[in-house]
């Protein structure tokens, strides 16, 4: 079995570790590599690697780091199938969807190339008479991420690009479920030309977690994964005076009003609730159709095509939708259905009944698309998130009780409206309250010029990811004010000056 090592100072690195954990590839289900949990001294000499590192990176011209990125993006470009390979095999998404994701990162990478245009600063001129005053922005220091198994490659280049480019070295805690596609990316931006010691990967779970959090040499916390965790991170980093930004779960409604293109939502909602398997944090897990025609009329849409989604391993061209992670991931997503079937949702696509037979993939963690429909809002499907291929479509009769459904839920990450009207479609872009907002776009992810982040339960901290945010939570302002040179020349004053 071989074994998924730490990225330290420059190099592959074992640790002191004796613990151990499966890598399954959840296509064949088959556990044919082990992951190593760091102990606290294996995040240390992360973190000393880092610290290390750090003086001679800031002070780095912002150009030089813009150009080393560059040449990482340029080796993305070119083995682009090889890391998405990598990320189907472990997290079981199709190599379609990895490409895909490996994009986005990339463009994130492509952003953060604009380092020095990003990093300038201000000045203003005679702020007092013969007073000038400027403000620059400077690194942080040590820069900690710690990221899903959603997205291992994706997640993680929303934090490093951009604060590796601002002049930050970084610890990477990749999820202990698919962390393969970080030493890759360590490698690779190793090969830019990346000093020793600005990148490093720690591979491991809660115990590394624990000590990257409080670790007295880190500065600033970068952390996407499961709220109550987030939570935890949040309050725990902060406590210990760092800057801390963490992403939650999350429950995005799609509300379909009578006058949408009711065949492009259909198709719409089956890219955004059952791509990737629904383990996005932007799938689309409530439909709420806008009146019980529209609600009729879209469930016999969305009935065939979830019944003909093509379910199989990532690796074959036909499959649309691969397995979940882990075992334990689909019996929690199977439990979830056995619980609304329970409460009184009509279960009208049951994933349950899938078995895969194609050879080799039947002991796979597969599950079916499904569909509950007169899903209401006091059951555990709704108010919970699945992450996995389940669509609940809660009826509604208004634009009004649609907005309130959406207000009255804990999470506010991602959110869309499907409508030809432009009066009501720009009421809702105004009126959610929702950090991503799509009309007529499913999975209104932001480009990596914006900034990604969502509201109330499914964000802890003021900064969202990316974009001109991802440099403010990487930065910290120092403004100078100088007199120079006939201050010097003056008598001391002792009231409190006033420059104007
Ligand atoms: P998770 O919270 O289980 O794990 C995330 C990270 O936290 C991993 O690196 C893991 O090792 C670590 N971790 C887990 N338990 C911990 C503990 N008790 N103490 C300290 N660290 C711990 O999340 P996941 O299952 O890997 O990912 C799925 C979740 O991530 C979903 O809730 C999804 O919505 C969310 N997500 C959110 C966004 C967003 O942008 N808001 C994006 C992607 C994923």
């Amino acid at each position: 079995m071989s074994e998924i090592a730490h990225f330290i100072n420059g190099q592959i690195v074992s640790g002191t570790s004796t613990r151990r954990q499966d890598v399954f590839n959840p296509a064949t289900g088959a556990a044919d590599k082990a992951v190593i949990l760091a102990t606290q001294n294996d995040v240390d000499d992360a973190v000393n690697a880092a610290s290390a590192a750090w003086p001679e990176w800031s002070k780095t011209p912002a150009l030089r780091r813009s150009r080393i990125l560059d040449k990482f993006k340029n080796i993305l470009w070119e083995r682009l199938n090889q890391l998405a390979e990598v990320i189907s095999t472990e997290h079981g998404k199709t190599l379609d969807d990895a490409i895909g994701e490996v994009t986005r990162g990339l463009e994130v990478v492509e952003f953060a190339t604009a380092a020095p245009t990003l990093m300038k600063g201000e000045f203003s001129e005679n702020v007092g008479s013969g007073v000038d005053s400027h403000m620059i922005r400077q690194s942080l220091g040590v820069c900690v991420g710690i990221t899903p198994f959603n997205f291992p490659a994706m997640v993680p280049m929303w934090m490093f690009p951009v604060a590796l480019a601002t002049g930050n070295c970084f610890v990477l805690k990749p999820s202990e479920r698919d962390p393969s596609a970080s030493l890759l990316i360590a490698e690779w931006l190793s090969e830019a030309g990346l000093p020793n010691g600005v990148f490093n990967v720690v591979q491991g779970d809660k115990e590394a977690v624990d000590r990257l959090i409080t670790h007295p040499d880190v500065r600033a916390i970068s952390f996407v994964g499961s709220t109550p965790i987030a939570n935890y991170i949040y309050t725990t980093g902060t406590a210990k005076g760092k800057r801390v930004q963490a992403l939650g779960g999350a429950k995005n409604h799609m509300v379909i009003m009578p006058d949408a293109d009711l065949d492009m939502a259909t198709n719409a909602l089956m890219g955004a609730a059952y791509g990737s398997a629904g383990e996005r944090c932007m799938a689309v897990s409530v439909a709420v159709p806008v009146t019980d025609a529209v609600a009729d009329a879209l469930v016999e849409k969305l009935t065939p095509k979830i019944q003909a989604l093509k379910i199989g391993p990532a690796m074959d061209p036909a499959s649309e939708m691969g397995p979940l992670v882990t075992a334990q991931h689909l019996q929690k997503v199977t439990g979830y259905i056995d619980a609304g079937e329970r409460e009184g949702a009509d279960v009208i696509v049951d994933g349950r009944s899938f078995k895969q037979d194609k050879q080799g993939y039947e002991n796979g963690f597969f599950i079916g698309g499904t569909l509950l429909d007169n899903v209401q809002e006091d059951m555990s499907c709704y108010r919970e998130e699945i992450f996995g291929p389940v669509l609940s479509v809660v009826r509604k009769q208004s634009y009004q009780e649609a907005i309130d459904l959406i207000h009255a839920h804990e999470y506010a990450n991602g959110t869309a409206i499907f409508t030809r009207d432009g009066d009501t479609a720009r009421n809702f872009t105004q009126d959610i309250e929702v950090g991503m907002v799509g009309v007529n776009v499913p999975i209104p992810v932001p480009m990596a010029f914006h900034s990604f982040g969502g509201w109330k339960s499914s964000i802890f901290g003021d900064h969202a990811m990316h974009g001109m945010e991802g440099v403010r939570f990487y930065t910290r302002i120092k403004t100078t004010t100088t007199r120079w040179p006939s201050g010097i020349r003056q008598d001391p004053e002792f009231k409190m000056p006033t420059l104007g």
